[in-house]
């Protein structure tokens, strides 16, 4: 089995293909599961975001293209929701989809992953930048909103890497996840990014594993061509890690699946 659970579209104004495009590359990848999760409307960085009044559409485009392929594979509908307290909206946090992922994008504000803002990293300590971080996805998981934590060590995207241990770091954070019975996602997107790597790393997918929290798989595709990359690699280090099994969501409640 085959899942793949974080996808955009057209609407948050940084990916291009269509929807169609999209699933037939996934067909054409053998997915059996594939989840479009676009990027949210929030009253913040709107330029890479679809508008409040586009979930409507964007949920019914979804709907009917899963209806139409259903024969050929599992489309699921979910969002990508930034956590980021004061900015967050019921209508998203309420929507009527299969998961949301939740994401931590933004530092009191600062878009700590946009190349645009990477002189910021010049000012601060890496180890305090690393430990915001985990506390952010630590309040997140206590929120109980989301279904599934997108890319959980994205805040090594430019290869900055703490010296503190990550097992200490992260502790909190895997902890409250487990807690909230979310799933983490292994996704490919790390790859594409100067750091070079999944997310997360091997060491965070072994202390997930030891608390029992469990995994989905990510393209984070932003076009056609990304969908289903590297999915073997991604699995490959699921199971090293110890799993066998991936969380699929429908009507935001959990599907197991052997992988
Ligand atoms: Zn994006
Ligand atoms: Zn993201």
């Amino acid at each position: 089995m085959t899942i793949d659970l974080h996808n955009h579209t057209l609407r948050c104004n940084h990916a291009e293909g269509t929807v169609e495009q999209y699933i037939q590359k996934a067909i054409d990848e053998g997915i059996d599961i594939f989840g479009f999760a676009d990027h949210a409307p929030m009253d913040f960085d709107e330029k890479y975001r679809m508008g409040f009044e586009e979930m409507a559409e964007y949920e019914a485009e979804i709907r009917e293209a899963a209806q139409t392929y259903e024969d050929r594979i599992l489309i699921r509908l979910g969002y990508e929701v930034d956590w980021l307290p004061g900015h967050m909206d019921e209508r998203v946090l309420n929507a009527e989809v299969d998961y949301l992922i939740g994401s931590v994008h933004f530092l009191s504000g600062w878009g700590f992953d946009n190349p645009e803002f990477i002189g910021h990293w010049k000012e601060q300590k890496v180890d305090e930048v690393w430990e915001r971080y985990f506390a952010e996805i630590a309040e997140m998981a206590r929120s109980r909103r989301f279904e599934i934590v997108g890319h959980l060590d994205l805040i090594k995207v430019f290869g900055h890497k703490p010296e503190r241990d990550i097992r200490e770091l992260a502790e909190e954070a895997l902890d409250a996840i487990a807690a909230a019975e979310m799933s983490l996602e292994l996704n490919a997107a790390g790859w594409r990014k100067p750091v070079a790597e999944a997310y997360p790393s091997l060491d965070l997918l072994r202390m997930a594993y030891d608390r029992k929290i469990p995994v989905t798989f990510a393209s984070d595709a932003h076009k056609p061509e990304q969908v289903g990359w590297r999915m073997r690699e991604l699995k490959l280090l699921a199971r090293e890690a110890g799993y066998s099994e991936a969380a699929s969501y429908r009507n935001r409640a959990r599907q197991m699946h052997k992988f």
